[in-house]
């Protein structure tokens, strides 16, 4: 349920990167000929692929994960907030399958993603996770998406207390 609906969301976001997938010009009509299986799948992948960039800027400024192999493993939870009609923040959890060039056997990590949309501009952080930390962050809080893992260590946007969805 929770994916299906931020699938949705996004899907209105980003209409344009839709339109290959819709039949109609009717752009009113779009939204009806996607099944629910077809808006999870479209929502799961996007956001599988943006989580991917995290990770890879991630990984680009961190010097003892290069040489890993690495794979995406899957998405868990993600709550997206709306701060304001120009701030937009998206919280990732997912796991990675990790495996050192030395090593025979994959591992799987826990990691956070945030993909944060300021006037536009996106601004990406990811992070792994201990498997018991769980940093403070009003904005999944609001939700009540409480399973979301943050990072003890801050780095990302933790949103105002006050802060209530969706945003009008
Ligand atoms: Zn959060």
């Amino acid at each position: 349920e929770e994916l299906r609906r931020s699938a949705k969301e996004y899907r209105a976001e980003s209409e344009e990167s839709y339109h290959d997938d819709c039949r109609s010009n009717d752009s009113d009509d779009d939204y009806e000929e996607l099944s629910d299986q077809q808006i999870i799948e479209n929502g799961r992948k996007w956001m599988s692929e943006e989580v991917m960039i995290a990770f890879k800027k991630y990984t680009e400024n961190c010097a003892d994960q290069t040489g890993l192999d690495y794979q995406f493993g899957e998405l868990l939870h993600q709550c997206l907030n709306v701060e304001n009609y120009y701030k937009t923040f998206h919280h990732f959890n997912f796991t990675m399958k990790m495996k050192d060039p030395t090593s025979s056997g994959w591992r799987v990590e826990l990691y956070f993603a945030e993909i944060m949309q300021m006037f536009g501009k996106k601004h990406y952080f990811c992070c792994p996770l201990e498997s018991l930390e769980d940093g403070h962050c009003y904005g999944c809080k609001n939700q009540g998406v409480n399973d979301l893992k943050h990072p003890a260590t801050g780095g990302f946007d933790q949103g105002c207390p006050a802060s209530t969805f969706p945003y009008m």
